[in-house]
């Protein structure tokens, strides 16, 4: 492996989903701030989930007042 060249690792990161879920894992950052996790990825809920709630496209489709169609 090259030296100086690789992040560091550290062991202690603080993952903080936006369903309000937090956990550690171990990250080259302290902390991570994410859209969805294992606790409400639809995959493991097994529920059908607006991903994008709060997200780019919901800000996209408010600054010029559209909806998005169902
Ligand atoms: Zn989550």
């Amino acid at each position: 492996m090259k030296t100086n060249i690789h992040p560091e690792y550290t062991h202690e990161c603080d993952v903080h989903c936006a369903c309000g879920h937090t956990y550690k894992t171990g990250s080259v950052k302290n902390e991570l701030r994410i859209d969805v996790c294992s606790q409400c990825h639809p995959f493991f809920t097994g529920k059908q989930k607006n991903v994008e709630q709060g997200g780019r496209v919901d800000k996209f489709m408010k600054k010029f007042n559209l909806k998005i169609e169902e």
